[in-house]
Order: structure tokens, then sequence, then C-alpha cells
């Protein structure tokens, strides 16, 4: 209390006030650039550079015995509160991604599929999605291997149902009750369709690219699954994994991304 009664009391010198505003002015413009500067580079960059600024800060309080003006005291706080606002969503996805983690290879691991039964699936599924194309009707199914979390799988509707591409396609047909959202498929089931995905964040995806196919890219953030989307506009199937997306999809790399999926992803 005798301290801030002491600034106060300074605070009436001419100069001791001069100095006190150009201190906060100082201090005011250097965080609004390292602010805007880690706003436009991410979250690895604010961590990289918040970690030694922090370590140096401790440093400081350590040698000076703790004398180190009270003021510096609101440069950890303002670094959560800045990291809590501006990176809500890398860190919702990053805590996300752990959980999932743990869900994955646990009890949950996906039994041997036999070859025949594999082959079907994949079969299966390029026909649904060359006959949706061919007739336009917009699909996104995930790939998925018990990873995809309850609450997902929650916002559609359960199926659990054998792979056939009569009962895809019905399932993506417009103006059915299940059309809009995303199928999940489980191994070798169908086990959800109507779901409702995350959308990605991401600013520099082409524009033609809308809703559907950021929620079939934005899962693929954040958890280890494969989405396949047919564009009801164009027709044209894309591959989505790991937050990116390869477009124009012929029946080669179906087939390559289904068979990596069966044979790697999902045991
Ligand atoms: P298209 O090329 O098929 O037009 P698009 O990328 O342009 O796809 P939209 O036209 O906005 O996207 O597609 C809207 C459809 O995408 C919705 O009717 C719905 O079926 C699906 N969709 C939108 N958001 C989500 C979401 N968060 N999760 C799952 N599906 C979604
Ligand atoms: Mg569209």
């Amino acid at each position: 209390m005798d301290h801030f009664a002491q600034v106060f009391t300074n605070l009436q010198q001419p100069a001791y006030l001069a100095g006190a505003v150009l201190f906060v002015a100082f201090f005011a413009t250097l965080y609004y650039f390292f602010f805007k500067f880690l706003k436009t580079s991410g979250a690895t960059a604010f961590i990289k550079i918040s970690v030694p600024l922090l370590i140096g800060f401790g440093l400081a309080l350590l040698f000076t015995g703790g004398e180190v003006n009270k003021l510096f005291l609101l440069l950890p706080l303002a670094l959560v509160l800045f990291a809590a606002t501006v990176y809500s969503v890398e860190f919702k996805s990053a805590i996300w991604r752990r959980s999932n983690l743990k869900m994955s290879g646990s009890k949950y691991a996906v039994k041997n599929y036999s070859e025949v039964e594999v082959g079907n699936c994949i079969d299966e599924i390029i026909r649904a999605l060359q006959n949706m194309s061919k007739n336009d009707i917009g699909a996104i199914i995930v790939l998925s291997s018990n990873n995809v979390p309850e609450r997902i799988l929650e916002s559609g509707v359960e199926i659990n149902s054998d792979i056939t591409s009569q009962l895809i396609e019905s399932i993506f047909f417009p103006k059915t009750p299940l059309h809009d959202g995303a199928m999940i498929i489980n191994g070798t089931k169908i086990t959800a369709a109507g779901c409702f995905l995350p959308l990605s964040q991401k600013e520099n995806l082409p524009k033609e690219l809308g809703t559907r196919h950021r929620a079939a890219i934005g899962i693929t953030e954040t958890i280890d699954v494969t989405t396949l989307i047919v564009s009801e506009e164009t027709g044209i199937i894309s591959v989505a994994k790991g937050g990116n997306i390869t477009r124009y999809a012929d029946s080669e790399l179906l087939r390559k991304t289904l068979s990596k999926f069966y044979w790697q992803d999902a045991r």
C-alpha cells in the first residue's frame, strides 16, 4: 500500500509523471507490435517467443530480489489472456487431438479384416462416390477407426450397417433426412450419418470450397481420419487428410487411399 501511495505522490512531480507516461507508452507500443506479430504468425511462434520471455522475466525477478517494477507483473497475465483469446481454437484442437489419441489404439483396436471383406468395402465405396459424382450428389464420408469423438457421432444418427454403394447413395440422396452432414465409416461398417463436423478455420482455401469441404478438412485437422468428399456443385471428388485436401481424385487415388486406410490406419 505504501508503495502505491509513494507512486501516487511521485506522480505529482512533472518529471516523474512524464517518465511514467513515456514508460507506459513505450510498453503499450511494444505490446501492440508484439501481439500483432504473434496474431499473424500462429501459436507456435507465440510459444517460441513467450517461453524465453517468461524465463528471462523470472530470472530478472530472481536477481533483483523481487524489486522489479510491479508493472512488469502484467506481462505473464497479458500473455495468458492473449493466448486464451487469440489461440482458443488452436488450443482446443490440440487438447482434442490428445484425448483422441488416447481413445484410438486402446481396447477399441480394429480387428483383422479378411482380404475379401476389405476388397468389397473398397469397391462399394468407390462405386458410390463415382455414382454420386456423376449425379452431382453432395457427400462427406469419414474413414475412421473408432477415433471419432462421441459428440460428433451423437450429432447424427447411429446406423451400424454393412457398407454397400446403394446404402451410401440413398443416404446422401437429396431431401432424405440424413443426406445433410457427414457419414462415419468405422472399419467395415457404416456407423452413423447426418453428423456435424468441426469446420476448418483455414484462411487460404480456394473460394469454391464451401462449408462441406471446410467440414471435411476440419475433422482431419483435429483427429487422424481421412475424409472423402463429393461436391454437389461440380461432382468433383476430393480426399482430405491431415488438414490437406486433394481435389479431382480419380479411381486410382481413391483405391490407394482406401487400401491405406484398411491395411494401415484401421488396425
Ligand atoms: P458443394 O461443392 O457440394 O456445394 P461446398 O463446399 O460448396 O460443397 P456447401 O455448398 O456450403 O459447401 O454445402 C453445404 C452442405 O455441406 C450442407 O448441406 C451439409 O450437407 C454439408 N455441411 C455443411 N457444414 C457441415 C458440417 N459442419 N458438418 C457436416 N456437413 C456439413
Ligand atoms: Mg456449395
